[in-house]
């Protein structure tokens, strides 16, 4: 089965501690360097983690509510704006990573 996510911004939002910002991706580069917890990972990788952290709270809110929502409703800002302050609370643990290099997350 495939899920759409949003895609926004998941090339420039750390996937440790949540900082958003252009400035992550110096140059648009792709080496992204986190501005705020200074990790430094491939831009794609970080993409993916978010996309993927992205997919668990779709796979969250379809097993409590019974309903496969991938998407807010562009049309309504607030739903869209709910949204995404949840995709910032959501972090990438080491935990979750045990084969990752040292020193990376
Ligand atoms: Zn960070």
């Amino acid at each position: 089965m495939a899920v759409t996510v949003d895609a926004w911004k998941t090339s420039q939002a750390c996937p440790r501690c949540g900082y958003t910002s252009e400035d992550n991706r110096p140059g648009k580069g792709l080496l992204f360097t986190c501005q705020a917890c200074h990790v430094v990972l491939h831009a794609d990788l970080v993409g993916a983690r978010n996309v993927a952290l992205r997919t668990l709270l779709v796979r969250q809110d379809w097993a409590r509510t019974g309903v496969l929502s991938e998407r807010p409703d562009v049309s309504d800002e607030e739903a869209k704006a709910a949204q995404r302050r949840r995709y910032a609370e959501v972090r990438w643990s080491p935990d979750t990573s045990p084969h990752a290099f040292a020193g990376g997350i």
